[in-house]
């Protein structure tokens, strides 16, 4: 690699150095060892020109410029996996990885189908570019029917916090409208905001797009406000994550729980419902921003194994040391790119990794995950009789619903 030191480099080291003290212990990032663990675990470390440890390295040695001038950045997916290994526990993923992906949007080297995915979310709150008025059309037909705040204004207990893929990924509408059946035959007083939700913006926020995100969280905090209910629930966790960790900063304070959390604590109510046997082997894959970085890892598998006739294995890369279905961060907006750089696709290891655990169904608790896998079951050898479903859906069955 051929290195240029110059006056623009070494200040631009020095303000971006100097930007991360202002994030939740960015300042730790002087404490590096320059072990390369974050690099080792890092999914695309391989083929990234600069892995997180070789851009500390850059940061030190003041040509910070040539990690914002390569590309590699955008092969993050915010899976969180170095942070989590990381033995100085720096936030690499917080601070350093979205930090420099803010600088890239600055610098104006950003992909064109992540950009995309930007622009349609500030034109339409959500990154696919759908009408808001469509958010609600999953509900079409589902008795009773869901009720959408807006138009009734009744108080409930539950505000549950669809989200973009869950409202509007036709694969993803399916396990959506399961969700609905299970919390009905629970008996769950819940609404849904409807036209009225916009993005949760955490993925953008990861994405480096900071006042999207923000933009975002402020119109949801504001609906948020003309509704009676007690606590949220999320189909996504990403929008778990940000409104769990994210939207207090901003002002916006509710408790949030993501769905599987909320079932589990009604597990006793559920268990005699469960009346339909689904004999299959089941592998569970842990979505980074529900077990990796919020440590809920035994809820969504304690409601697999109520299912009668599931047997539940594990996948090599599992719980905190989970493999990212690569949507996390942008990289659903980036599959292109990435395809471009590596080909290959996280989900692909995923699948692969399923198969070899023998597994006859990947359960699933994000609505990136059923996309992405079932893609890449098309793709991968001896994997065709795999099925990808979401928990909800797995419950719905064995309910009969
Ligand atoms: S794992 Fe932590 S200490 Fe080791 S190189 Fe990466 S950032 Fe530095
Ligand atoms: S967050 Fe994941 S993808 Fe990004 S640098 Fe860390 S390990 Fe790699």
């Amino acid at each position: 690699m051929e290195i240029t030191l110059s006056p623009v480099s070494s200040s631009l080291s020095k303000t971006f150095f100097a930007s991360l003290y202002e994030l939740t212990n960015g300042e730790r990032i002087r404490t590096c060892l320059q072990c390369g663990t974050c690099s080792g675990i890092c999914p695309f470390g391989y083929i990234m020109k600069f892995p997180p440890g070789k851009m500390i390295g850059a940061l030190r040695a003041e040509i910070f410029d040539q990690v914002i001038k390569a590309d590699s950045v955008w092969m993050c997916v915010s899976c969180n996996a170095c942070s989590a290994f990381c033995p100085s526990n720096i936030p690499i993923t917080a601070a350093l990885m979205t930090r420099a992906k803010e600088e890239m949007l600055l610098a104006g080297n950003i992909p064109t189908e992540l950009q995309a995915a930007l622009e349609n979310t500030q034109r339409y709150g959500n990154p696919m570019g759908e009408s808001p008025r469509k958010r609600a059309d999953w509900t079409l037909g589902l008795q009773p029917e869901v009720n959408i705040l807006g138009k009734t204004r009744q108080p409930v207990d539950v505000l549950w916090f669809v989200g973009d893929y869950a409202s509007f990924h036709s694969r993803m509408q399916s396990a959506t409208r399961a969700l609905a059946k299970v919390l009905n035959a629970l008996g769950i007083k819940f609404g849904i905001l409807g036209p009225e939700e916009n993005s949760d913006g955490d993925s953008q926020r990861l994405a480096g797009e900071r006042g999207l995100f923000e933009m975002m969280a402020q119109k949801n905090g504001q609906i948020f406000k003309r509704y009676k209910f007690n606590e949220i629930i999320t189909t996504d966790p990403h929008a778990f994550n940000a409104l769990k960790n994210e939207y207090p900063a901003l002002g916006i304070s509710h408790p949030v729980k993501h769905y599987t959390q909320f079932l589990y604590e009604r597990l006793e109510q559920i268990k005699p419902l469960l009346k339909n046997e689904i004999k299959a082997r089941v592998a569970y894959h842990d979505p980074c921003y529900l077990g990796r970085v919020n440590g809920i890892f035994d809820e969504p598998r304690a409601l697999l194994k109520a299912i009668p006739g599931i047997e539940l294995v594990e996948m090599s890369h599992q719980r905190l040391n989970s493999l990212c279905c690569g949507g996390g961060g942008g990289g659903m907006w980036l599959d292109g790119f990435q395809w471009e750089k590596a080909h290959t696709r996280l989900s692909e290891w995923r699948v692969r990794e399923a198969v070899v655990a023998s597994a006859e169904i990947l359960a699933v608790g994000c609505p990136y995950e059923p996309p992405r896998f079932e893609d890449a079951i098309k793709t991968i050898q001896n994997a065709s009789q795999l099925k990808v479903r979401e928990i909800a859906e797995l419950l719905a069955e064995a309910m009969g619903l």
